[in-house]
């Protein structure tokens, strides 16, 4: 159901090009944080990349760990996932693709449909606003969890 197609090095290697491209430094530091985002598939929040890159960057703070991943989805190389209250989650991955919550541990996953992708929108909606993206959010209880 996970799709990370890309292999690492090529992201890294797009991601150091996005940040030139919006005169954002390339550091050591910044580049833990996107890798360990990168790496993760359940949509961490910055609590989370924070614990891992600490181990690396003993002297990283939380709050510049935050502020980068805000930074990041200013400037479109990661996405906010939709959350209902709660931390702020990070999405690596900015294709278009739909998100299954686990109402239990919290992750969300990725998963892709083209009829998902297809689906019309309502005419009520269009009347109010112009849409510019569409995901379609599951909600359920993961493996892991139904043990
Ligand atoms: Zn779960
Ligand atoms: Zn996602």
């Amino acid at each position: 159901m996970i799709m990370q197609i890309e292999n690492r090095r090529d992201k890294i290697q797009e991601f150091k090009k996005i940040c030139q491209t919006h005169r954002l430094k390339v550091t050591p530091q910044r580049i833990a944080i996107y890798r360990e985002l990168f790496n993760s598939d359940t949509h961490p929040a910055a609590d989370t990349i924070y614990r891992i890159v600490k181990k690396e960057y003993t002297n990283i703070s939380f709050d510049t760990v935050n502020r980068t991943l805000l930074t990041f989805a200013k400037i479109g190389i990661v996405d906010v996932v939709e959350i209902f209250g709660g931390a702020k989650r990070f999405d690596p991955n900015v294709t278009k693709h739909h998100h299954i919550h686990c109402t239990q541990c919290g992750k969300i996953l990725d998963f892709y449909s083209r009829n998902y992708d297809n689906l019309a929108v309502p005419d009520e909606v269009y009347e109010q606003f112009q849409v510019v993206s569409k995901r379609v959010i599951l909600k359920g209880i993961c493996r892991e969890c139904r043990q």
